[in-house]
């Protein structure tokens, strides 16, 4: 049985080799949207959410979830309105947002979905997807819990300028840290400032990105919220403070060698010296902690200061472009796909 509704849905075309581009993805047109069962809801996607795990997940290789395989459709998230349903939990005209929606613009989800009800009148429903959602919330978690970031210390912010790194700036600064962002471009740095970063390097147009950063944190690094791996992970090694404390949030510097050996310096001694703590997180490793999360950062929106860039794109047929568009340091914001 069929819905009636035809769907356009993005797979993966072939594991990319290198830096994936436009020919490892493949948009369906006219594809038939099943007919719901008890239990289940029908979605109409308002918002699709763009985000550098996805490299991991179109590889290959063990990773922390399961991948997507040639001819599957890409996974994601993405926050839209139930025009059906067969549930109880659910009617007609709810927004909700999950990160099983697929790269797709009607969505099929069922009580195993993690689904979770999005309230309009609280904030724009995109929010779901940023400040509110999976970026917030690693924000949240990466600063608080994996750095343990204390009032004085100096915390540093690699992809300061995007999703999650907009969001660290400004709970770091209002927690009375001082904040220090890498990014790639003097525009990307003078929006950082803007939101409450206190000093930025543009990793980009220096050939000594270690003595930049040595210039910009003087007293060495408390905190490293890292969200590239690669050059600048290592330039920040060579700038830890004692008792350093190292947050593995994202390696999206890796996108065109995944799988590959990262071959690189290597900062044992480093490590030793300042008896730092290295430490690889995942947002779903406090999934108890979400409401606190949560309300932490609506305080800090309350307050009136709190702001939050998107990159909007339109049209589920710029998918592929815009997951592209992170992967090159050219989205400037959240990135997002208006359906
Ligand atoms: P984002 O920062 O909005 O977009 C990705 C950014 O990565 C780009 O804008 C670019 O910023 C930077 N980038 C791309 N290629 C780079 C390269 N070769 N070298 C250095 N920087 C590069 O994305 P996001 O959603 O906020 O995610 C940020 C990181 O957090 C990602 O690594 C993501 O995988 C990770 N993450 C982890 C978790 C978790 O649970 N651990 C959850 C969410 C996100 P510049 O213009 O500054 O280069």
């Amino acid at each position: 049985m069929s819905s009636n509704l035809s769907n356009r849905r993005w797979v993966l075309a072939d594991y990319p080799k290198g830096m994936p581009n436009e020919s490892h993805f493949c948009l369906q047109e006219n594809v038939e949207v099943p007919a719901i069962k008890d239990g289940e809801i029908l979605v109409h996607a308002r918002y699709l959410s763009v985000d550098p795990y996805m490299r991991g997940r179109i590889a290959p290789g063990p990773n922390y979830a399961a991948g997507v395989v040639p001819g599957g459709l890409m996974q994601g998230g993405g926050v839209g309105e139930v025009i059906e349903s067969r549930s109880p939990a659910y009617k007609e005209g709810d927004i909700i947002e999950t990160r099983d929606f697929g790269w797709q613009e009607y969505a099929v989800l069922g009580p195993k979905s993690n689904i979770t009800k999005v309230d309009p009148a609280l904030a724009p429903i995109q929010s779901s997807l940023g400040y509110l959602g999976m970026p917030g919330l690693t924000a949240y978690f990466g600063l608080f819990k994996v750095i343990n970031a204390q009032p004085g210390d100096t915390i540093l912010v690699s992809a300061a300028s995007g999703a999650v790194g907009q969001v660290v700036g400004q709970l770091g600064a209002a927690h009375g840290c001082r904040m220090v962002a890498v990014a790639s471009s003097a525009e990307k740095l003078a929006w950082c400032n803007q939101i409450g970063y206190d000093a930025g390097v543009n990793y980009r147009s220096t050939s000594d990105l270690s003595g930049a950063l040595r210039a910009a944190c003087p007293d060495g690094v408390n905190g490293f919220f890292d969200n590239t791996a690669g050059p600048i992970h290592d330039a920040v090694m060579e700038n830890l403070a004692p008792r350093a404390r190292i947050a593995i949030c994202g390696t999206v510097s890796l996108a065109d060698r995944l799988g590959s050996p990262d071959v690189g310096p290597r900062y044992h001694r480093q490590i030793l010296v300042s008896r730092a703590r290295v430490q690889g997180f995942l947002v779903f490793d406090f999934v108890d902690d979400y409401p606190e999360a949560r309300a932490h950062i609506a305080k800090l929106v309350q307050l009136g200061d709190f702001q939050f860039k998107e990159d909007v794109s339109e049209g589920i047929g710029n998918m592929a472009a815009a997951f592209l568009k992170l992967l090159h340091s050219e989205n400037f914001g959240k990135q997002l796909i208006k359906v």
